[in-house]
């Protein structure tokens, strides 16, 4: 049977029939697929994202592609044994791939959630505060973040074929860009099934996502100012595709994510006997195994006290011995195979390289493979290489041997400790393995500066840790210098790194309108009916009640004191007040926010359903007993977040600005509260 020939999925249409490229399994050799020999129209794909995607997408606001995501992400979870399978084609043991598979769905699921629980229903998104820049608050200033209008292109390394593209397709979705994938050929079979398997469920706005197999031929000379492009890859191709000119003539945002010579310290505090000993050579071990070191947050460099280097070697040794090697579809085996044999010849180049300044303390025996017709599958044995001169090797520094290989180096001191890693010239991640706090508040901050993330690893931590080498969703990915000076993931960050930033001047009015959120000196809304009677779907921006007055009195100090247990001096003291910085006893805080919701409140049953929180609270000006009090409440951002209970009835999230003034009209405290209020239909 000759292997399929894949197809690039270009302006709703999968093109490609002819074979090019044959792509081999990396178990046995034998061709998986071949990339297609046709050239995909690229200005047709560009003109595609721009003309239907665009518009496509801002259909849509940023709560409903949310929900979009999601739906895309539990599908996905339906077929993921499809993906399994093919997946193991590239080597790859079924642990390597949940990285891939319910990693890359997982981080469709992550960005739904937090696109859900923090952006607008609809497509400004507001970056507050607003500020006054003039006198009599009415000329004003702030940022909103908008769709690019363009499109973006994600590069993707061949490492990792579905999370690589999921990762990078999430933030975008929801920063309404449509995107084209990438895949590196190698393992473009795997990419190609993921977007065969999107395509198929038909849940995505046409033009949202498209998907080239094989060349980018000219696609970065179509782009504009709009676009974006992020890439995943080597820093060689990095340091190329930084320079494009046409890149560089529109100033296209180019978000780079390379190789790195990621580090892992054994603080001096560690001796044998701790746990942390052994969760070192654990986590060495594991990041040489996992994806047979095809992770570029592997740990290419062991730096530990030189007094220790034989200990850590002889333990690493004797770990790495029990890998079982070979097709991950045999019980029992560890690590599987590199992803092509191109990628074997690459390792075995880059091992020799290291060894000439290191010597090689595994690895470089026969290996002893399991399954069957193996021996044409790009396997390699773990490799741990120690380079005992510290001082002169170099190699080590800068060589990426993206397989399971690993050096360990032996350092004096801290200082050198922090020099070594700093070799690496910037790297996707670090870990610090040290029972001693102190340690870790010396050394962390210095090696931030040099890093993406810090893993400090000791037994309290070990116990949930994800371990070195998991870029997570919530936490920002990609390190300075080397490893490409870019970031991608950290939540929500991706989504504005995906934005346009704009800083909007104008009068509290307009800006209110602009943002879709009420801003104190804008035009209110002041009718009959009290704010909290309305529901969801009729509450406008701006609805605002002011309410009657309430002058504090010392029975409500008092009073308050008896129910919340506090009698701190300030409310009880006369003579220890005199001496604060107000002078005299003053309210507390605590007592003006339960009688401004006191002020506020519409008690009988309505609408709101819940007060959930309070964002920005200020105290801003002390109460003294005799003050009166007033409240104004003002309905400022309202997200439909799609949410039904579970008798199927609607609700959104309603922020109210809430301003509470003393007799002379000053601000005394300041807040939002957050509530949940029904829906007049579900
Ligand atoms: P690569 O050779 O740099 O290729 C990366 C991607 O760039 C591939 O899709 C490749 O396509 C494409 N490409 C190469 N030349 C191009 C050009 N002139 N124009 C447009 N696209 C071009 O890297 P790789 O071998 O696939 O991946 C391994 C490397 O990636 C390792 O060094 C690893 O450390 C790094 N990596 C980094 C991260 C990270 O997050 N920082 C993650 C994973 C991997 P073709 O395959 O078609 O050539």
């Amino acid at each position: 049977m000759t292997a399929p020939t894949l197809q690039s999925h270009i302006a709703g249409r999968w093109i490609g029939a002819e074979p090019a490229q044959t792509l081999r399994s990396a178990i046995n050799g034998r061709a998986v697929a071949a990339t297609h020999a046709e050239r995909p129209d690229f200005a047709e794909a560009c003109d595609h994202a721009r003309r239907v995607g665009v518009p496509a997408l801002a259909r849509f606001d940023f709560q409903q592609r949310a929900a979009l995501l999601k739906a895309l992400a539990k599908h996905l979870m339906t077929r993921k044994e499809a993906l399994y399978a093919i997946s193991a084609h590239t080597g790859a043991t079924r642990a390597d791939s949940w990285i891939d598979v319910e990693g890359g769905i997982g981080t469709l699921f992550a960005y739904a959630s937090a696109g859900s629980n923090e952006l607008p229903s609809s497509n400004v998104l507001h970056e507050g505060p607003v500020l006054p820049l003039g006198k009599g608050g009415q000329f004003m200033g702030t940022h909103i973040l908008v769709p690019r209008g363009g499109l973006a292109v994600h590069i993707n390394a061949f490492n990792f074929p579905i999370w690589g593209l999921l990762e990078k397709f999430a933030p975008s979705f929801l920063a309404g860009l449509p995107c084209i994938g990438k895949p590196a050929t190698a393992t473009s079979y795997v990419t190609e099934a993921l977007q065969r398997e999107i395509v198929a469920a038909g849940i995505l706005p046409e033009g949202a996502l498209q998907l080239v197999i094989g060349s980018t031929g000219n696609l970065l000379d179509l782009l504009d100012g709009r676009d974006v492009v992020t890439f995943t890859g080597s820093a060689a191709t990095a340091a190329k595709l930084r320079v494009h000119p046409n890149l560089i003539a529109h100033s296209v945002p180019f978000n780079a994510e390379a190789d790195s010579l990621n580090c892992a310290i054994l603080a001096p505090d560690v001796t044998p006997d701790d746990p942390e000993f052994d969760l070192y050579v654990k986590e060495v071990a594991r990041e040489m195994t996992a994806k047979a070191g095809q992770k570029c947050t592997a740990i290419r460099r062991a730096i530990v006290p030189a007094h220790r280097v034989d200990a850590v070697v002889e333990r690493l040794v004797a770990r790495l011995a029990k890998t079982v090697v070979g097709d991950p579809a045999v019980e029992g085996v560890r690590m599987g195979a590199l992803a092509s044999h191109e990628q074997q010849a690459d390792v075995r180049a880059a091992i020799a390289r290291l060894a000439e300044e290191a010597e090689v303390a595994f690895g470089a025996g026969e290996l002893a493979l399991q399954g069957e017709g193996v021996a044409e599958g790009a396997f390699i044995s773990p490799t741990l290489l120690v380079a005992r001169d510290a001082a002169r090797a170099t190699r080590v520094h800068e060589v990426e041997a993206f397989g399971p290989v690993s050096t360990v180096i032996g350092y004096a001191d801290e200082d050198e400790a922090v020099r070594l890693a700093e070799r690496g010239r910037g790297s996707l991640v670090g870990s610090l393995v040290t029972k001693d706090s102190a340690t870790a508040a010396r050394l962390v901050p210095r090696l931030a500066s040099l890093h993406g993330r810090i893993l400090v690893l000791e037994r309290e931590a070990a116990v949930e840790s994800t371990g070195h080498g998991s870029p997570l969703p919530q936490l920002k990915h990609g390190g300075p210098g080397r490893a490409g000076g870019g970031e991608e993931l950290g939540g929500i960050r991706a989504v504005k790194h995906l934005l346009q930033r704009t800083a909007v001047q104008g009068s509290p009015t307009m800006l209110a309108a602009v943002t879709g959120e009420y801003v104190r000196g804008a035009a209110r809304i002041e009718t009959e009916v009290h704010p909290f009677r309305r529901h969801f779907e009729d509450l406008r921006i701006g609805e605002s009640l002011l309410t009657h007055r309430r002058t504090v009195t010392e029975a409500d100090i008092v009073n308050f004191g008896g129910v919340s247990g506090d009698y701190f001096y300030m409310h009880f003291d006369d003579i220890a007040a005199k001496d604060t910085l107000f002078g005299q006893r003053i309210a507390h805080g605590y007592f003006v926010l339960s009688a401004a919701a006191g002020l506020f409140v519409s008690p009988g049953p309505g609408p709101v359903l819940a007060n959930y929180g309070l964002d920005n609270l200020r105290f801003v000006k002390p109460v003294p007993i005799g003050t009166t009090i007033q409240a104004r409440l003002t309905a400022k951002r309202k997200i439909d977040r799609m949410k039904v209970d579970e008798k199927g009835r609607g609700h959104g999230v309603v922020a109210w600005d809430v301003e509470v003034r003393d007799q002379d009209g000053d601000l005394v405290a300041s807040y939002d509260i957050l509530t949940l209020v029904a829906k007049r239909s579900a």
